[in-house]
């Protein structure tokens, strides 16, 4: 796939199910991240960080409505896209998905086409860089696929871990993001990493991004932490 193999967390109670639809995500090169029931899906969401979650209606004691609801209602999890499965086509239940604040509604029996595309539909909106989308800020252009950046059309030098923190703020322009969050999302979770590195790496790629000369377009924002723009 790309820069970053996006997260799917897949909530699902039958095993069988469950096992072909996680089968089918690693195949286009997904990481997975497996639930099977309600609760397991919330404690995952926050531990595992995914960048998508495809949550079965039909779960014994939380329901995926309840699950929904509750990720939706949490400020760390609000922002990931939901795609709700469900055996029932009927426009009400639908629509009550809808209300629970899911972002997408495939009905079972559903083809395993439709629901990458829909997945990927939703990562095209939240995580461009993950599906292979070219990303711009200004002047600067990042290759997702080929891994290069330029800016006013010259290539620029990165390293790694400074293309990963570029595609992480060209994804989201002036959002600001704090030590931590970019600890997570660039080094990932189950790494202890000090949150001083990451003014270390901030550094170079400011370098990076100016060894042509132009302006700085990276922010610190006192107190919070980096944005771009
Ligand atoms: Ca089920």
């Amino acid at each position: 796939m790309s820069a970053e193999q996006p997260t799917v967390l897949v909530v699902e109670d039958e095993p069988a199910q469950r096992e072909v639809l996680s089968y089918n995500l690693e195949a286009e090169g997904f990481r997975v991240s497996k639930a099977e029931d309600g609760e397991q899906a919330l404690l995952l969401a926050e531990e595992d960080a995914p960048d998508i979650i495809v949550l079965d209606w039909m779960l014994p004691n939380v329901s995926g409505i309840e699950v929904c609801r509750r990720l939706k209602s949490r400020a760390e999890t609000r922002g990931v896209p939901v795609i709700m499965l469900s055996a029932r086509s009927e426009e009400v239940d639908r629509v009550r998905g809808l209300e629970t604040g899911a972002d997408d509604y495939v009905v079972k029996p559903y083809s395993v086409v439709e629901l990458m595309a829909r997945v990927r539909a939703q990562l095209r909106r939240t995580r461009p860089a993950s599906v292979g989308e070219r990303l711009e800020y200004e002047d600067i252009i990042l290759d997702s696929e080929t891994h290069r950046v330029t800016r006013s059309e010259n290539q620029l030098k990165l390293g790694p871990t400074e293309f990963r923190l570029l595609t992480t703020f060209m994804e989201k322009p002036g959002r600001v993001w704090t030590r931590e969050q970019l600890l997570d999302r660039v080094w990932g979770r189950d790494i202890y990493v000090d949150t001083r590195t990451v003014d270390v790496h901030i550094g170079r790629l400011r370098k990076a991004l100016c060894q042509f000369g132009g302006n700085d377009p990276l922010r610190t924002v006192r107190g919070a932490g980096y944005a771009l723009g």
